[in-house]
């Protein structure tokens, strides 16, 4: 102890190093130099104090480790990587990538623009004004409303609907998305109580009866005021299982007086993508009331969370003092809008979501075998592979892709290389090898990952 006494007395005070040439010279403000200084600081007590370092940086050392932070923090954030995982919506990359057009029409919101102004009149208007009419063309919807993301669509139709006696779920579907975030827990966030119904593996329509009447113990005498279904988007159940089908559940909550909110989660709208994924469409004409799904899912839009449904419903939803709280913003609008035109114009929507699902194995294969020859070594393979939608859509679905295995002595350390590039290459590790599937990555990129796989290769 008295060891490391001794070599804290060393580290240098923090105006020493507020002193040297390159913190005095970097653009900062001092105060948010200072606060950097003061954590660098405390990091180098905590190493020493735990054994870890017995060596401590002069104050010249400190300026460096302190420039170089604040340097990288000038850099834009977050930063553009090269997405070689085979997983098309990676939630962790941002999920979809967006459309030229979209993004053409983010910047040019991006100024001052007509978010809330009628340029006929002169008046007033609505956020969502230009957005509504087109969005009940293209999602086939009596009426639609957009809020930040799918939770806030969640969180806001649960609160307005659930009323004083809440929200019956099945237990079956009591999903998680991921991140330790669980539907019915965002479901009650805004206070509303979320009823299970039924079990884990089967869900009956009595159990259901039990919820809308107010019978089941948790009710509480108090009836259930909506009936929450949500799409397994990220799972499957098989065995002995049931439930009653969205139909049936939507007749017996239109019974009991009810509204059924359907959270379909992904938004597939049904052209160019995997015929698995129920769409909108799907769930609105099989009963459901309203339907909440995300805008940078199966939709290949912005981060947005999207109700479509009955006009009154989704009108309650708009007029509730959260929905301010949870209201996008212009360049969101501006971006959902350029989606929702692509996906309503002929064809396989223009969007790269649907590009990289649709590519065919023919060109990934020779895209890969340009690479592997471009690359020119023995440890760079052509293989087959299975690409992924993602983005806790459609379980189990995968695409056939073809990727660039690499085989290298330290594989972790290799693809932590690729991560450390600019742009960034993110792959995967698979049976020791370190593999980049070529489907999620634009071929405008093909010679980045040349590069990256020939700096990490012998
Ligand atoms: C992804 C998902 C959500 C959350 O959507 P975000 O847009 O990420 O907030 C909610 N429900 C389901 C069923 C989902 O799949």
């Amino acid at each position: 102890m008295h060891d490391r006494r001794a070599i804290l007395a060393r580290l240098p005070k923090t105006d020493r190093v507020l002193q040297e040439p390159a913190l005095e010279r970097s653009g900062w403000r001092r105060a948010v130099v200072k606060r950097r200084v003061q954590v660098e600081l405390q990091r180098l007590r905590e190493e020493v104090l735990g054994g870890r370092l017995r060596e401590v940086p002069d104050a010249a050392g400190v300026a460096r480790a302190v420039a170089a932070t604040l340097e990288r923090w000038a850099r834009p954030r977050p930063r553009r990587v090269v997405n070689a995982t085979g997983v098309v919506l990676h939630t962790n990359l941002g999920r979809a990538p967006l459309a030229r057009r979209a993004i053409d029409a983010m910047v040019d919101a991006s100024g001052y623009c007509d978010l809330e102004l009628d340029l006929v009149s002169g008046k007033r208007g609505s956020r969502f004004d230009e957005l509504r009419p087109l969005g009940r063309a293209v999602l086939e919807a009596d009426d639609v409303h957009v809020v930040n993301n799918n939770a806030a669509a969640l969180l806001l139709a649960c609160t307005v609907l659930g009323g004083e006696g809440g929200v019956a779920l099945s237990l079956g579907q009591m999903v998680e998305i991921g991140d330790g975030f669980r539907v019915a827990t965002m479901a009650a966030a805004g206070g509303c109580r979320v009823v299970g119904v039924g079990s884990t593996n089967r869900t009956h329509p009595q159990d259901f009866a039990g919820a809308l009447q107010g019978t089941l113990p948790e009710c509480e005498g108090r009836p259930v005021r909506a009936v929450l279904w949500v799409h397994r988007s990220n799972f499957r159940q098989e065995g002995f299982v049931g439930e009653v089908s969205l139909r049936d559940l939507a007749e017996q909550a239109h019974a009991a007086g009810v509204p059924l909110v359907a959270d379909l989660g992904s938004g597939s709208l049904g052209t160019g993508l995997s015929a698995h994924e129920p769409t909108i469409a799907d769930y609105l004409s099989q009963g459901a009331d309203l339907v909440l799904c995300s805008g940078d899912k199966l939709l290949g839009g912005p981060q947005a969370g999207i109700i479509a449904g009955r006009a009154d419903l989704v009108e309650r939803c708009r007029r509730h003092p959260m929905a301010r709280a949870l209201r996008p913003d212009k360049t969101t609008l501006a971006a959902l809008h350029a989606t929702l035109v692509a996906h309503g114009q002929e064809g396989v929507p223009s969007l790269p979501l649907h590009t990289a699902v649709g590519i065919g194995v023919d060109t990934l294969e020779a895209r890969a075998r340009s690479v592997v020859e471009a690359l020119g070594r023995a440890a760079a393979r052509v293989i087959p592979t299975r690409a992924t939608i993602g983005g806790g859509s459609l379980p189990g679905d995968t695409l056939e892709s073809r990727g660039v295995a690499v085989t290298v002595e330290r594989v972790e350390r290799a693809a932590a290389a690729l991560r450390e590039r600019d742009p960034p290459v993110v792959g995967r590790i698979e049976d020791g090898r370190l593999i980049l599937d070529l489907r999620t990555v634009d071929p405008a990129d093909d010679p980045i990952v040349v590069a990256a796989l020939r700096s990490v290769l012998p």
